[in-house]
C-alpha cells in the first residue's frame, strides 16, 4: 500500500483550524482509497518567529524538501506586522517558495453549482460549467527583475530567458492534455520585447502538443474578455506578474475567496497545496473559518502530486454535495444549515 509523507504549515491566524480539517478529509481518503498517510509538522510565519526569530527556519526548508508534498494554512496577522520587511511572516511564504524551486503556481477558478450566487457575474454569462486553470510563473519576471531608486526615479526589470518560459508552458500544456487540450497564452507582445520572447518560445513548445489548441491573447484583452465570456478558457499560461493581477481577477468570478484553492510545483512531484485566502486574524479562533479551499487543495495534491486522481474527484464531488445544505458564515445563504469550520470538515467526510 503506497505511504505519503506529508508536512504541515499550519501557520498562523486560521491557519492551524482549516489544516486540521483538511487533515480530517485526506485521512478519510486514504481510507476509502486504500494508501496511508503520515504528517510531519513545521513552523513558517508568525508562529516560527515566534519560536525561533525568523519566519522560515532552515528544519522546515529540510522537512518539506524530505516529504512527498507540502500543506500550508497562511501566515500573518497584525501581531508581526512591525517586523522588517525581510523578517515578516510573508518572507517565509517568498522564501519556501524558492528553496523548493516551485516556479508553477496553478490557480483554479471553478463555479460549484449551489454557490452560483455568489459570482458577481451573471448566470447566463458563467454557465453550469465554468472551469478555469491559471497557470501562474512564480519564480521570474519582474518581481525578481533588477531594481533600482534614484531620488526621483525608480524601475523594476521584466526579464524572461527561454528555459524559464518554456519549463512553464509545459506544464500548462501538460495540464491542458488532462483537460480540454485548450491554452491560451497570455503576453504584451505587441509592446514588450519580454513578451516577443514568451510568444515565440510558447509557439516551439506547442510543436510537442499538437493535440493542444493554442491561442494568444494580450493581458488587457484578457481580463475584458475574463468577465465579458469566462466560458471560452480551459488553460491559461502567463507570467508572473500577469498572473498575479488574473488570478485575483478570476478567482472573484468563483466568488467567495474561502472557496479558492492552489498548488505550487517544481519540476518533480513536490508541491505546495494551500488556499489563496491569508490567515483571516478576525476570525482567528472563532471556529468560522471556512476549510474548503483548504480541503480542495488538498484534492489538488491528491491530483497533482500523489497521482490519485479517483481520490481527489470524490472530495470534489463531496464538497459540491454538501455545499447544497451546508455554509459557513462567509458563504452563508437563507434557508442553508449554519455550520463551523468543524462541522464543514466533518460533513466533507461523511459525503465522501
Ligand atoms: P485574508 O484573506 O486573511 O482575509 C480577508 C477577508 O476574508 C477577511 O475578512 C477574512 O475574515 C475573510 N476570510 C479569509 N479567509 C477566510 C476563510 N477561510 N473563511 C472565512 N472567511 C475568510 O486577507 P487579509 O485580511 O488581507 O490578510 C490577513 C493576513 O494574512 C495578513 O497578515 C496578510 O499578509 C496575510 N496573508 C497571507 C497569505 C498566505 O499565507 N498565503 C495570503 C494573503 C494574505
Amino acid at each position: 500500500m503506497e505511504n505519503y509523507k506529508i508536512t504541515l504549515l499550519k501557520g498562523d491566524g486560521i491557519g492551524p483550524e482549516i489544516v486540521d480539517q483538511a487533515v480530517k478529509v485526506l485521512n478519510k481518503a486514504a481510507e476509502k482509497f486504500d494508501f496511508t498517510v503520515t504528517y510531519d509538522e513545521a513552523l513558517l510565519g508568525g508562529c516560527a518567529i515566534d519560536a525561533t526569530g525568523v519566519p522560515l527556519p532552515q528544519e522546515t526548508i529540510d522537512k518539506c524538501k524530505a516529504s512527498d508534498s507540502v500543506i500550508l494554512g497562511a501566515v500573518g496577522g497584525p501581531k508581526w506586522d512591525n517586523q522588517p520587511g525581510n523578517n515578516r511572516p510573508e518572507a517565509g511564504l517568498l522564501g519556501i517558495r524558492g528553496a523548493l524551486g516551485l516556479f508553477a503556481n496553478l490557480r483554479p477558478s471553478v463555479i460549484f453549482g449551489p454557490l452560483k450566487s455568489a459570482s458577481p457575474i451573471k448566470d447566463e454569462i458563467i454557465g453550469d460549467d465554468m472551469d478555469i486553470m491559471i497557470v501562474r510563473e512564480l519564480t521570474g519576471g519582474i518581481y525578481f527583475g533588477q531594481r533600482g531608486r534614484e531620488e526621483d526615479a525608480a524601475w523594476d526589470t521584466e526579464k524572461y530567458s527561454v528555459a524559464e518560459v518554456e519549463r512553464i508552458a509545459r506544464v500548462a500544456f501538460d495540464l491542458a492534455m488532462k483537460r480540454n487540450k485548450k491554452l491560451t497564452s497570455v503576453d504584451k507582445a505587441n509592446v514588450l520585447e519580454s513578451s516577443r520572447l514568451w510568444r515565440e518560445t510558447v509557439i516551439r513548445v506547442s510543436k510537442d502538443y499538437p493535440e493542444v489548441e493554442l491561442n494568444h491573447m494580450y493581458v488587457d484583452n484578457c481580463a475584458m474578455q475574463l468577465v465579458r465570456n469566462p466560458k471560452q478558457f480551459d488553460v491559461i499560461v502567463t507570467s508572473n506578474i500577469f498572473g498575479d493581477i488574473l488570478s485575483d481577477e478570476a478567482s472573484m468570478i468563483a466568488g467567495s475567496i474561502g472557496m479558492l484553492a492552489s498548488a505550487s510545483l517544481s519540476g518533480g512531484k513536490l508541491g505546495l497545496y494551500e488556499p489563496i485566502h491569508g490567515s483571516a486574524p478576525d476570525i482567528a479562533g472563532l471556529g468560522i473559518a471556512n476549510p474548503l479551499a483548504t480541503i480542495l487543495s488538498v484534492a489538488m495534491m491528491l491530483r497533482y502530486s500523489l497521482s490519485q486522481p479517483e481520490a481527489a474527484q470524490a472530495i470534489e464531488t463531496a464538497v459540491a454535495k454538501v455545499l447544497e445544505q451546508n455554509r459557513t458564515p462567509d458563504i452563508y445563504e437563507d434557508g442553508m444549515n449554519k455550520v463551523s469550520c468543524e462541522q464543514m470538515g466533518d460533513l466533507v467526510c461523511e459525503a465522501l
